[in-house]
């Protein structure tokens, strides 16, 4: 494990790496780019680089040997997913009172502190970030030669977001903090320019193929080009897609824009939506359909902006195609904003079933006047 294993942006990395090499690691940095692109394992890599007790070089960078006590407790913290979940779940254990203290937070190494957004709601909160100032300027790195905070999202609670400009603004001598970021804009512009902007670009699509014909060879030809398409650039994401899971919420949302456009089978609608009422795994199911129909949406744009060689769900060309064919921007628009109101909507812990049936009416009303 090592700096070979993380694949593109070349340019980034090194200049990063070089900054390691030159101790003149920022204090303050924004990791941009897009979901899967690398910017959490990248942000990793970079505190065992810093860390490590054993620093070795490769290409006459700067890398870690991933085996020592500082190289090996960060790396615990990759599968930060399940880390999550952990701490969640240990929160709901706990009485009433101390749950409203309870900070998500992840920490398998004591310098190195990960913040997450906080769920339900998915925000980075105040309590977080103040646990973050506390270490940063309280508590020098013990094992650490520079401790590391890391913030996973860029959404935060208002007061959140204030509260890590005063940090922003006296940044403390030992501690790095890097915030990951897919959209910079996110963040308020007071904090973007007090951090330096590093971005993790896309990898083409044939360069996602190439290696998904490495990495995953039980993929067909057909599906790689898919998968690569789906990822849109990121390596991480390609790698990881779960391609039946994704057709599967792709068939729903594809029952939702028939219906919408005109081709109404109220039984395959009725059928495709009540799945997704209740259950444990209601939230997660109703996220992959909500981008699975994100995706359809932006092919139908692509398609009736003339540009259909862009499309991700190459699979459906032709569907997709015939569901364009009197289309308009307007209506697409209207579609695109649906669904963003039905993600607010489950920010802000609506009934997911109403919202998606809303959602699909919604549609409907907005094709039929399309058409006339
Ligand atoms: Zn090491």
């Amino acid at each position: 494990m090592g700096f070979n294993d993380f694949l593109g942006n070349t340019a980034t990395v090194t200049h990063l790496r070089e900054s390691v090499s030159a101790e003149r690691f920022p204090h303050s940095m924004i990791l941009a780019g897009p979901r899967g692109a690398g910017k959490y394992t990248l942000a990793l890599m970079l505190a065992q680089t810093v860390n490590c007790l054993n620093p070795t070089e490769s290409n006459g960078l700067p890398d870690f040997c991933g085996v020592c006590r500082n190289c090996t407790r960060i790396a615990e913290a990759a599968n930060l997913d399940a880390l999550v979940a952990a701490a969640v779940e240990a929160r709901e254990d706990m009485r009433e009172t101390d749950k409203r203290e309870t900070r998500i937070l992840v920490q398998t190494h004591p310098d190195v502190l990960v913040v997450p957004p906080d769920p339900p709601q998915l925000l980075i909160k105040l309590g977080q970030v103040r646990q973050a100032i506390h270490v940063a300027y309280y508590r020098p790195p013990i094992e650490a030669r520079r401790a590391f905070t890391i913030f996973t999202s860029s959404a935060f609670m208002k007061e959140a977001a204030n509260s890590l400009l005063k940090l922003l603004e006296e940044p403390p001598e030992h501690t790095s903090l890097i915030l990951l970021t897919e959209n910079p804009q996110e963040l308020l512009p007071t904090i973007r320019s007090r951090a330096v902007i590093h971005r993790l670009g896309a990898l083409p699509s044939e360069e996602l193929e190439a290696l998904l014909a490495e990495r995953r060879p039980e993929l067909r030809p057909q599906q790689r080009a898919l998968a690569a398409r789906l990822a849109q650039g990121a390596v991480g994401r390609a790698l990881s897609l779960d391609l039946d899971a994704y057709l599967t919420s792709r068939n729903d949302a594809l029952t939702i824009l028939r219906t919408a456009l005109g081709e109404p089978d109220d039984s395959t609608l009725f059928h495709a939506t009540e799945s997704y009422r209740a259950g444990a795994d209601g939230q997660e199911k109703t996220v992959s359909l909500l981008r699975a129909l994100g995706s359809l949406v932006e092919d139908l744009l692509l398609i009736v902006a003339g540009t259909p060689a862009l499309i991700r769900n190459l699979d459906v060309e032709a569907e997709l195609t015939r569901l364009a064919a009197d289309l308009d921007v307007e209506w697409i628009d209207g579609a695109a904003r649906s669904l963003v109101q039905v993600e607010q909507g489950m920010r802000r812990n609506l009934l997911r079933s109403l919202s998606l049936d809303a959602m699909a009416v919604g549609m409907e009303r907005q094709g039929a006047g399309s058409r006339q």
